[in-house]
C-alpha cells in the first residue's frame, strides 16, 4: 500500500476509467474520503491530496477531527448511523448528512436546524438489501421519505445513499461486464425519484460504492463514492 496521496490518485484513475466506461465524465464522480478510525493528519493528506469531500460515521469523531481543522479545505459529511441524542451536534456542521434512515430523524433535523435557522442538505438511506443488521428505509419507502422531506422547510433532500450487502467480488469481475443487482436497483429507484422533481428538493446524488466495489457501483449509476481503506490502508479497529 502507498502513501495516502498516491492511493488518492490510484483511486481517481480506477474513477475515471469507470465513469469513462459508463458513458461519464470522471468529474462528475465525487469522492468521499471515509476516514474513520484515522487521525486528523491523515484526513488532511487526503485533503491535501484532492478528494472532494471527507465522511465521518461517528458523531464524537467527526466533532474531534472537525476541532482540529483536519477536514479544512474539503466539504465535510456524516456517514455513519445518527444517534438520536446527537442530532444536535451534527446539525449544521456537516455539510451533508448521508445517512437518514428514518421519519423520526428526519422530524428531528428539521427542527434541529429550524432552530439554528439553516437548511441542511441531507441524502435518504435506503436498506436495498433489507438486512436487519443495517439502518435505512426499505427500497418502497424511500420514495415517501424523499416526498417528507421535501415538506420540512429546512431540509434540503439531495439523493439516495445505500450500503449493500457485502458481496463477492470474484476474480475478473473488474474490468469484465459483471454487475451488482443491488447497484442496478438503486439507480434505478434514484432515477425514478429523481424523475418526480419534489418541489425543494435538487436529487442529484447517489452515494454506493466502497473500498472493494466503487467501480461497479459507478458502472452501475453511482455519482458518489465513499472510499476508506483503498485511501487510508486498512482499519486496526474492528468498525461496524
Ligand atoms: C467505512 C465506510 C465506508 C468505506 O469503507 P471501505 O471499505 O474502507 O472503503 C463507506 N461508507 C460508510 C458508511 C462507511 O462507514
Amino acid at each position: 500500500m502507498g502513501s495516502i496521496t498516491e492511493n488518492v490518485r490510484r483511486v481517481r484513475e480506477e474513477i475515471a476509467e469507470a465513469a469513462l466506461r459508463a458513458g461519464r465524465k470522471p468529474e462528475d464522480i465525487v469522492l468521499v474520503a471515509a476516514s474513520k478510525t484515522k487521525d486528523a493528519e491523515a484526513v488532511r493528506e487526503a485533503v491535501r491530496a484532492g478528494v472532494d469531500a471527507c465522511g465521518e460515521n461517528r458523531v464524537n469523531e467527526f466533532l474531534e477531527k472537525d476541532a482540529l481543522g483536519a477536514y479544512d479545505g474539503a466539504p465535510k459529511h456524516f456517514i455513519g448511523r445518527l444517534q438520536h441524542n446527537k442530532v444536535r451536534q451534527i446539525t449544521g456542521r456537516a455539510d451533508l448528512i448521508q445517512s437518514v434512515d428514518s421519519i423520526e430523524l428526519l422530524e428531528l433535523l428539521e427542527k434541529r436546524a429550524a432552530l439554528l435557522d439553516t437548511v441542511q442538505p441531507i441524502l435518504l438511506q435506503v436498506n436495498i438489501g433489507r438486512e436487519d443488521t443495517k439502518g435505512g428505509f426499505l427500497p418502497e419507502a424511500a420514495d415517501e421519505a424523499v416526498a417528507r422531506a421535501a415538506e420540512l422547510p429546512h431540509l434540503r433532500p439531495e439523493g439516495l445513499m445505500a450500503i449493500p450487502p457485502a458481496w463477492e467480488k470474484t476474480e475478473g469481475t473488474w474490468p469484465g461486464a459483471k454487475k451488482y443487482p443491488y447497484f442496478d436497483e438503486m439507480y434505478q429507484l434514484y432515477i425514478d425519484i429523481a424523475g418526480k422533481k419534489y418541489d425543494n428538493t435538487h436529487i442529484w446524488c447517489l452515494s454506493m460504492g466502497m473500498s472493494g466495489d466503487f467501480a461497479q457501483a459507478i458502472v452501475s449509476g453511482a455519482n458518489m463514492v465513499r472510499v476508506g481503506s483503498a485511501i487510508f490502508g486498512a482499519r486496526t479497529a474492528l468498525q461496524p
